[in-house]
């Protein structure tokens, strides 16, 4: 089997046993003589799968009984709109914490609804750090705190300690590039959404789990659609969810289960992170972009000497089935996206071809 390493930033590599339990079920669906992407999204085989993923979901994640587990579509970006939408709906004022495009991209959305607020942003530095701040920074009359917990871009994070608590304020997570790649307190969060195609399935779902005090009457004329209470009232079932991501999301959660769940894959995770962070430290050649103390063990963005190195490692990089290591476009140089499914032989290959590399061109 010819398999590249795919270095994705998103949509991104899946674990291969996921990928061939999912072919060999593509046809016929445990003798149902159907694919799952045939069956009704009402059919008892279906709904099995559909309780399932969530039920693995909650396990996994020790998701408390007072939070609710929705499939929902149109990306983490619509979740832009929705949680303005759905939550500034009291004294109608949120506070935002700007710590990259998607931050930003939420905040930009969100004013269109309320009096939204910048709390902190790293802005001035490239969003290359975390901006500290204390819960006197927030306003305690806001109706939700917003952080996005792993900035996929330019590969910093806000660590599980580190997430702003303020009494009585909701905080809400975009947990898109690192859901599942450590352990994050559900309790902490009034809801945490993330689209599935980073760390959890193929694109096209979105997984948001929102405590239960929080569901109630949305702005004035929200689209159905767009409330959450509508797919709370429905299961995720009020219109018909992309269910073939539904199961891929499953079995990609019993790939997690099987591996000893979060704190084993935050183990691993953690040792492959830590093994590239430490050659390019010490390397003279590479360059990590991040604030060390806020990095991010999924996204790992450098640079070689020159933009010229940069575009010339990329390419060779191909060559030893190394692909999608080019940075974001807003950002340039190298970025390698090391999601949960990324085996550590992975790590090592880069890691060989980066000596290589810097020897060849010093
Ligand atoms: C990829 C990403 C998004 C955008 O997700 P879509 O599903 O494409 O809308 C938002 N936030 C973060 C942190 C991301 O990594």
């Amino acid at each position: 089997m010819n398999r590249i390493y795919n270095f994705s930033a998103g949509p991104s590599v899946l674990p291969v046993s996921v990928l061939e339990k999912a072919a060999n079920e593509l046809v016929n669906y445990q003798d149902q003589g159907l694919s799952v992407m045939e069956m009704s999204h009402r059919s008892a085989a279906y709904d099995e799968i559909h309780q399932e993923a969530i039920a693995l979901l909650r396990k996994l994640m020790n998701i408390p009984d007072n939070y609710e587990v929705l499939f929902l579509t149109g990306g983490a970006s619509t979740q832009f709109a929705m949680v303005p939408l759905n939550l500034m709906t009291k004294n109608h004022k949120a506070d935002y914490l700007i710590t990259g495009s998607w931050a930003n991209k939420a905040y930009q959305q969100a004013k269109e609804y309320g009096d939204v607020r910048i709390v902190a942003s790293s802005k001035d530095q490239n969003f290359t750090y975390i901006p500290k701040t204390t819960a006197a920074d927030y306003r305690k009359e806001a109706d939700y705190i917003h952080i996005c917990t792993n900035n996929t871009i330019y590969g910093t994070r806000i660590k599980p300690d580190q997430v702003p608590q303020v009494d009585g304020v909701p905080l809400v997570a975009d947990m898109s590039s690192n859901i599942l790649s450590e352990e994050y307190d559900v309790n902490k969060f009034g809801l945490i959404y993330a689209g599935t195609q980073k760390n959890m399935a193929p694109a096209g779902l979105t997984v948001a789990i929102i405590r239960k005090d929080l569901i109630g009457p949305a702005q004035d004329k929200t689209p159905i659609m767009l409330q959450y209470k509508t797919h709370v009232d429905s299961n995720s079932l009020y219109n018909t969810p992309p269910t073939y991501n539904i199961y891929m999301l499953k079995l990609v959660l019993e790939w997690l289960e099987e591996l000893g769940g979060i704190p084993a894959m935050e183990a691993i995770n953690k040792e492959k992170a830590q093994k590239l962070y430490q050659y390019i430290d010490e390397s003279p050649f590479y360059k990590g972009t991040a604030r060390p103390e806020d990095r991010s063990l999924m996204n790992v963005p450098f640079l070689t000497p020159s933009p010229e190195l940069d575009a010339k490692f990329i390419e060779g990089a191909k060559k030893r089935g190394l692909e999608n290591l080019k940075g974001h476009r807003s950002v340039g140089g190298i970025r390698a996206s090391i999601y949960n499914a990324m085996p550590i032989e992975g790590i090592d290959t880069l890691i060989d071809y980066m000596a290589q590399f810097a020897k060849d061109n010093k």
